[in-house]
């Protein structure tokens, strides 16, 4: 029988490559990086090769496969249940004897298998010298490649010599010879579970072994069966006895034998008298992982990068930003006024808009989080921070998931499956969202923008950051000894060595990150958008406290009066037209108003440059004088008028526009919440954005600009960061009040979900929501309330 697809399953250590050879395999662009515990799940490919197809597996890498952590379940289940048609076991051939103990008990699961030698460049810089013949010899004959990930070398070889292999299906000459007493056992126990074979076809032999390992997985499933109590009377009395005769754990045992035969295998075919023993690696690593400048380094990095997304990012960010403008004029040129134009300008492109700007930053963030991974450094980090995250009842592992924080808490919940104990793991996931993600990031950007110095930006950007971090610590801290007492785990994590990191790399992951994040502008922040419209903008039939209307053409009749008083009378002409010199030259002072506006936007109005701008104003205003003597004077008249009325009108309508907006669904509710956050310095505008971006971190971003581009009548005002230093409400007080609340408060929709999947229940991810919650409120009081006793703010 032959099936038309062949399924084979990549298998190894941790940062052996897999994930590599994966995408070089199957052309995918899967995230790679150079620390353990980057792929949690399975992932699947397609690849045709020479008329065949195959379906490839990359699945979690793990060290061994007992049942000790998700990881190695997930990989053992995979290939025992799965039955793939081939197993590529991907070794790290740097550390040829490590990477073996895997295999061996690979090969056990009587699968066909391949033995891929990847990194053999490193293997050969470092003089290591292997007989291939011998290795396959020591193995039971297994077919070996020898495969370089980063520069695709071996991969037609690879496959190639998948059909054969799978295709004869030949039953592996392999086996691990355990000592006498353990194979009397094994033989004892292995005719029992010949009816296990038939039905689930584990390898009798491998089952065996595990009973007698004591292995609770296999235990589990072996207890479905009628004779189960019969099989594990007879493995229970099998192993007492074992530990009786020997004086050791079975499970102690069976590894130490393990490990012997590797070794032996690993002798026989390795010559590594020439093996250099101290690498560059080394070297580097006795300063970054030094007792004493461990920590500064690593502080130093983390401050290096944050000041580098907010100055890096921010030039681009500004061009978004004004293209955005544009187009928003655009179409409110094209559309004619109504709901259509006001969702369009106002709701999709003001809050979509507002979000796609920090496309950027959110770039150079995942950038240097993806050369500190690639590079090596962040397995560092995680040993450097060992020390003081178990001072915090945190294991060391749990900062990597900790550090994947700062670019999404969902993610990086996944990526707590490398913790073996699942108080460590439900501790984790409870701290993680207080890492600053990068769906935080557009909010402080927006605020330290409009409030804070450009010179203080990236010490402010820091200290939120930093703040997140210590209250993780403290949580954890408290976590721990509220929830869960007694001790985690001893950390045990390999450093990979450092690599110069691949730009396929970096850019796979960046770009792997970045169109998330645009499939979240173009989904969730979307559909978001649209209802914070909605609910800001209806309902229409609302009964003002005033007549605007009114007022405007007051505004209007009052301005006609002036002009024809002041100007037109005096001149005797009725309309501005008939003196052609005076329409010439009321349009010549307002075209250079009107540059004048445009130069100095940006612009302090007591800064030299505006200074000197405006004496050019003047300069050529006097010009205008001297040539056309009192007529210049009625034109000035004239422009000052129009100026005047049109200040006037707009802030007619800017106060009509606050009002709708405080009468809307979104101000209603607003005000009721406005209350709980007011001793926090937040009004009910700033309440609606928050309980907003409870969905998803960046809509408090899009519903601002929805928000303050709808209150703020003013038609020219798209840019927010104007929009916030006008609003009387906001100082850098609140501004910095709202960063450390949304810094804090509930984690994301997404995140929520991912929590209730990994742990399984709904309790913790509400623990997680009302905790967080409550730490917020509680910490942004303090900050707020502290700050405007020290006189900050106002
Ligand atoms: P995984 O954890 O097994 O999936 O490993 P990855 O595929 O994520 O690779 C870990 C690191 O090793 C990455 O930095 C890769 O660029 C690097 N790498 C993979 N294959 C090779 C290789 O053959 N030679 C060298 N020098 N580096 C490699
Ligand atoms: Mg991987």
């Amino acid at each position: 029988m032959k099936k038309n697809k062949v399924t084979v399953a990549l298998v190894g250590n941790p940062n052996s490559g897999k994930t590599t050879i994966f995408n070089n395999l199957t052309g995918s662009r899967q995230h790679v990086g150079n620390y353990p515990g980057v792929t949690v799940e399975k992932k699947e490919g397609y690849r045709n090769f020479e008329g065949k197809d195959f379906v490839i597996v990359d699945l979690p890498g793990t060290y061994s496969l007992t049942a000790y952590s998700l990881e190695e379940v997930v990989t053992r289940n995979f290939i025992v249940n799965d039955k793939p048609d081939m197993v590529i076991d991907i070794l790290d051939t740097s550390n040829l004897e490590r990477n073996l103990y895997l295999s061996v008990q690979l090969l056990e699961l009587e699968r066909p298998t391949i033995l891929a030698l990847n990194m053999i460049d490193v293997a050969d810089k470092s003089g290591l010298k292997i007989d291939d013949a011998k290795l396959a010899e020591g193995l039971g004959g297994i077919p070996i490649v020898r495969t370089n990930g980063v520069h695709n070398k071996g991969m037609e070889a690879l496959l190639g010599s998948i059909p054969q292999s799978s295709d004869k299906q030949e039953k592996s000459k392999f086996r691990l010879n355990y000592g006498t007493d353990i194979e009397d056992a094994i033989q004892r126990l292995e005719p029992l579970l010949i009816p296990i074979y038939q039905k689930l076809q584990f390898p009798t032999r491998w089952l065996a072994l595990k009973l007698l390992e004591n292995d609770s997985n296999i235990i589990d499933s072996v207890k479905e069966f009628t004779n189960a109590d019969h099989i594990m009377s007879v493995s229970n009395d099998l192993r007492t006895e074992l530990i009786h005769e020997l004086g050791e754990d079975v499970e102690i045992l069976i590894a130490g034998q393990r490990y012997q035969f590797v070794g032996k295998v690993y002798q026989h075919a390795v010559d590594n008298k020439t093996v250099n023993t101290v690498t560059i690696s080394d070297k580097i690593d006795k300063i970054l992982t030094n007792r004493m400048f461990g920590l500064p380094i690593f502080f130093a990095l983390m401050w290096l990068v944050f000041n580098l997304v907010f100055t890096l990012g921010k030039v681009p960010s500004d061009w978004i930003d004004t293209s955005f403008g544009i187009f928003s004029k655009y179409l409110e040129s094209i559309i004619s006024d109504g709901p259509l134009k006001s969702l369009l300008v106002d709701g999709i492109v003001g809050g979509v808009g507002s979000v796609l700007v920090f496309i950027p930053s959110i770039l150079l963030l995942f950038l240097a989080i993806a050369v500190l991974e690639d590079t090596g450094y962040m397995a560092r980090a995680a040993f450097i921070m060992d020390r003081v995250m178990s001072r915090f009842g945190l294991h060391g592992k749990s900062f990597i998931p900790l550090l994947l924080g700062f670019g999404c808490s969902a993610t990086a919940m996944m990526g707590t499956r490398t913790l073996e104990n699942p108080r460590d793991r439900i501790i984790t996931m409870l701290v993680t969202p207080l890492m600053s993600c990068s769906a935080k990031l557009p909010v402080y950007t927006i605020l330290i923008a409009a409030f804070f110095d450009e010179k203080i930006a990236g010490n402010v950007l820091f200290s939120i950051y930093f703040l997140g971090i210590v209250l993780s610590l403290v949580m954890a801290r408290i976590f721990r000894s509220i929830l869960f007492e007694g001790q985690s785990e001893p950390f045990v994590m390999e450093l990979p060595p450092y690599r110069i990191p691949t730009t396929k790399s970096v850019m796979i992951h960046m770009w792997e990150r970045s169109t998330l994040y645009l499939k979240k502008a173009g989904t969730i922040i979307l559909a978001a958008s649209i209802l914070m419209w909605f609910l800001t903008t209806y309902p229409k039939d609302i009964e003002y406290s005033k007549d605007y209307d009114a007022l405007l053409a007051q505004a209007g009749e009052n301005y006609t009066q002036q002009v024809s008083e002041e100007v037109l009378s005096k001149l005797e002409i009725e309309k501005i037209d008939q003196n052609v010199k005076l329409a010439v030259l009321i349009d010549t002072i307002q075209k250079e108003e009107e540059k004048f506006a445009e130069v100095t936007k940006e612009l302090d109005e007591d800064s030299p440059e505006y200074v000197k701008l405006e004496e050019g104003k003047t300069e050529k205003n006097k010009e205008l004088e001297t040539a056309n003597g009192e007529l210049y004077s009625y034109a000035a008249k004239y422009v000052g008028l129009t100026q005047n009325v049109e200040a006037e009108k707009s802030k007619i309508k800017n106060e009509m526009s606050g009002e709708e907006l405080e009468k809307s669904y979104a101000g209603q509710f607003g005000k009721v919440i406005e209350p709980a956050i007011a001793p926090l310095g937040f009004d009910w505008r700033i309440g609606i954005a928050l309980v907003s971006g409870a969905s998803a971190k960046e809509v408090v971003v899009s519903t601002m600009g929805t928000i303050y581009s709808i209150g703020d009548g003013n038609e020219n005002a798209h840019s927010m960061t104007k929009a916030l230093q006008n609003d009387e409400h906001m100082n850098p007080l609140v501004a910095y009040a709202l960063m450390v609340f949304v810094l804090i408060y509930s984690p994301c929709l997404a995140a929520l979900t991912v929590m209730k999947r990994e742990t399984g229940s709904w309790k913790w991810p509400a623990l997680s929501m009302v905790y967080s919650t409550t730490l917020a409120w509680i910490v942004t009081f303090i900050v707020y309330q502290g700050g405007k006793l020290l006189g900050l703010g106002g």
